[in-house]
């Protein structure tokens, strides 16, 4: 027998599989989809094999060495899967399959055992026995204590003082175990489950009456109308029919509230699955997929891979998220992947949002999707009332974070003892420190970017490639001591604040604040329990929390999100807003929203104040269609990377030619020009963009262009293939 092993080898991966013969020691346990230890040059490497036949092949072929994990096999669903994304993304096979691993069972890691184990001691003598020598042995105290419970079950070892436990080994009572355990154990504590109402129930009947189809659900629902509780009742229902589901949030802080309501309802049959667990965590987790010991998988993106069986529905939710696109190789969309296993499976996808993406509210409206909608909180909440504030006459007072307006709501809150939430959508202290005497910026010597401050460790970091350096007072160009920061980040805020309120309770929640583990659970338990009165963050607040003592969201700066340079501007500066202020008022106080900016009269701004999401969808989908934009147009970005200008500059220009002559006529090549960040660590990056309606030579064209730079030493090519950023 023989077998076909696909092996990552070089920084640019072949993307071809090598035969193996199958020793006969090995012919029973091998299998497709199993991760092998194979001969390969003068080296000895990992990979997986994704065929094994009878044929003998026409060349010479070695042996493969050893199965690298016996227990690990990817099925054959996620075999095809990996194709899927191969094709979709025009990423290696192997990359693929990388991607869809976690570490611990990626093909090059040869760490062989992620297993936590512990010692138990358990009795290895009958119970006559053991009684016997209780009766025996009165006066050892201890040991009868420990007898006597051992009697329910094994104890840890480390429970047992070794005395007692050499003794009782040395009388041949009890014997020692090591077995392995799992790291995360749930427990179901949630008795109460609530019914559904109203127009809960019409989005679940819905659903519930194609179960047993594909089918992609768009469930549009304004923050606070129950669509978390929808979701739960689904997926109790899919479990009733021995099926199983995954729910997908976007980011890990938001796993955190989720997973809670979902370890309370369901228990151990939950797992779940994110990037801040360590690699033994996602190790057990993936174990007990794997083993079909849980039936429900809750995560962020990457949990779409688990291999879950028997799948009865896929949840996403906030599907607007930017966070369901990977943004680097393999490119793809969480989404897309839902759809696929969704259609495997034959089961229903939703996709949840109380701002749904243009692409799937489009698609909603010419039926590709079931529509489905909340338009009401829960208990009639009222939607927050939203100010908005003018800045240029608040900066004329001097005012240059919070307005009159703005400080003289906190205080009302702060005096009823509710809670408020500030979000600015940039970290650190100050964007730039700029000098007052000759202008001189700091930038970071690797990249096209200014460098922000961070006042807690007095340093300049570059929030691309990680670039840091000491501020310090003196300008390096004129040598003033004149360096002053401009901008605003969310150091600068907290500060702030913190001078303004010295008696109430301060917390900052953004990347630099969360990046320790357990610090979001920490955070989040603390502002649950009212430990806090203002909570400060970036968007990282602004999604699916549901704090009932929030009663006030002020954004400090609207205009940060609305200036970014990206067709999606608008779009995500609605939903961000809208999102935001959904965390106020979501019980029974009613809530407040306060937007600080320049453009008080920006279409965009008018719309989040007037909650009018449908008003903003007609306005946005308009500009796009002049622009041709997504959705009226598909896109593909390509960028051009090279440490040399010149080069970059030249490959560039050739690959336009290429694609202009063999791209289909209707659809339309931009560029080159240069990238948004121009230069990242040393390397310059010059961009392509396409749009195209429908276009059968476009994909070939792609792979051509791709497979001519795959060796290229001084050339690198990023396709994306629908981006959400250009
Ligand atoms: P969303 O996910 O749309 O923001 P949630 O599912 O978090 O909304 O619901 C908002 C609040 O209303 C939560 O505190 C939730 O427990 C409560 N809730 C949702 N559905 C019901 C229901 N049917 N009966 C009672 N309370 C509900
Ligand atoms: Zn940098």
């Amino acid at each position: 027998m023989y077998a076909d092993v696909l092996v990552q080898y070089g920084a640019k991966t072949l993307d071809r599989t090598f035969t193996y013969h199958i020793p006969d020691s090995l012919i029973d346990d091998v299998k497709v989809g199993m991760k092998v230890y194979v001969p390969f040059g003068a080296q000895k490497i990992n990979g997986f094999v994704v065929a094994i036949n009878d044929d003998k092949p026409n060349k010479e072929t070695k042996d493969i060495i050893a199965i690298v994990t016996k227990d690990f096999v990817l099925n054959s669903e996620l075999m095809e899967l990996g194709k899927y994304i191969q094709e979709k993304t025009l990423c290696s096979l192997i990359t693929a399959y990388q991607a869809m691993l976690p570490t611990a069972l990626k093909v090059n890691n040869s760490k062989e055992d992620y297993n936590l184990y512990k010692n138990y001691v358990y009795l290895s003598a009958s119970l006559t026995d053991v009684d016997t020598y209780i009766l025996h042995n009165m006066r050892s105290k201890r040991q009868i204590e420990i007898l006597e419970s051992l009697k329910n079950g094994p104890l840890l070892k480390k429970d047992i003082p070794s005395s007692s436990l050499e003794k009782l080994l040395a009388v041949g009572l009890v014997k020692c175990r090591k077995e392995s355990v799992y790291r995360i154990n749930p427990v179901c504590t949630d008795a109460k489950k609530r019914e559904l109402i109203d127009e809960q129930n019409v989005a679940f009947d819905a659903v519930v009456s194609k179960k047993n189809e594909y089918g992609v659900f768009l469930l549009h629902g304004v923050t606070g109308s129950g669509k978390t509780e929808v979701y739960m009742h689904l997926v109790a229902e899919v479990l009733k029919d021995g099926k199983r589901a995954i729910v997908l949030v976007p980011e890990i802080s938001l796993t955190t509230q989720i997973v809670k309501r979902f370890y309370e309802r369901f228990g151990e049959q939950v797992a779940i699955f994110h990037s801040n667990l360590s690699d033994g965590e996602k190790y057990d987790e993936y174990k007990k997929i794997m083993n079909d010991e849980v039936s429900i998988v809750v995560g962020t993106r990457s949990a779409i891979f688990t291999p879950l069986k028997n799948i009865g529905i896929i949840i996403i939710d906030e599907e607007h998220s930017s966070n369901y696109k990977q943004e680097n190789n393999p490119r793809y969309n969480a989404i897309d992947i839902a759809k696929w296993r969704a259609s495997y499976h034959k089961c229903p996808v939703i996709l949840g949002s109380a701002t749904p993406s243009l692409e799937s509210m489009a698609r909603a409206m010419k039926g590709v999707y079931n529509y489905l909608s909340l338009q009401n909180r829960i208990g009639n909440a009222k939607l927050p009332t939203i100010h908005i504030v003018d800045m240029a006459s608040e900066y004329k007072k001097r005012n240059m974070i919070l307005s009159d307006f703005l400080k003289e709501k906190i205080m009302g809150c702060l005096e009823r003892g509710e809670q408020i939430m500030l979000l600015l959508n940039r970290r650190g202290y100050s964007t730039i420190m700029m000098c007052q005497s000759c202008g001189y910026t700091y930038k970071c010597p690797h990249c096209d970017i200014t460098l922000t401050y961070h006042k807690s460790s007095n340093h300049l970091r570059c929030h691309y490639c990680g670039y840091t350096t000491f501020n310090s007072e003196i300008c390096p160009e004129c040598h003033e001591r004149a360096i002053r920061d401009y901008g605003l980040g969310t150091e600068k805020v907290e500060s702030y604040i913190k001078e303004l309120y010295p008696s109430y309770r301060v917390v900052r929640m953004d990347t630099d604040t969360t990046s320790r583990k357990g610090s979001y659970e920490k955070i989040i338990t603390n502002i649950e329990n009212h430990e806090y009165d203002i909570i400060i963050g970036t968007q990282m607040i602004s999604k699916g929390f549901d704090f009932p003592l929030v009663t006030l969201v002020g954004i400090i700066n609207a205009d940060e999100s609305l200036n970014i340079p990206d067709f999606r501007s608008g779009e995500n500066t609605f939903s961000l807003l809208s999102q935001v202020s959904g965390r106020a008022g979501r019980h029974d106080l009613p809530g407040e929203v306060v937007i600080q900016t320049f453009n008080p009269d920006n279409k965009t701004l008018r719309y989040v104040q007037k909650n009018d999401y449908l008003g903003n969808y007609k306005y946005e989908m308009n500009l796009r269609k002049q622009l041709r934009y997504p959705p009226y147009y598909y896109l593909v970005g390509i960028k051009v990377l090279s440490k040399n200008y010149e080069t970059a500059s030249k490959e560039a220009t050739k690959i336009a030619n290429y694609l202009r002559n063999n791209i289909s006529a209707s659809s339309i090549c931009l560029g080159p020009t240069t990238a948004r960040m121009f230069r990242i660590n040393n390397v310059y990056r010059f961009q392509l963009i396409v749009k195209y309606r429908q276009d059968d030579k476009l994909m070939d064209s792609l792979k051509y262009i791709d497979s001519e730079y795959v060796f290229n030493k001084d050339v690198n090519l990023e396709i994306d293939i629908d981006p959400l950023h250009i």
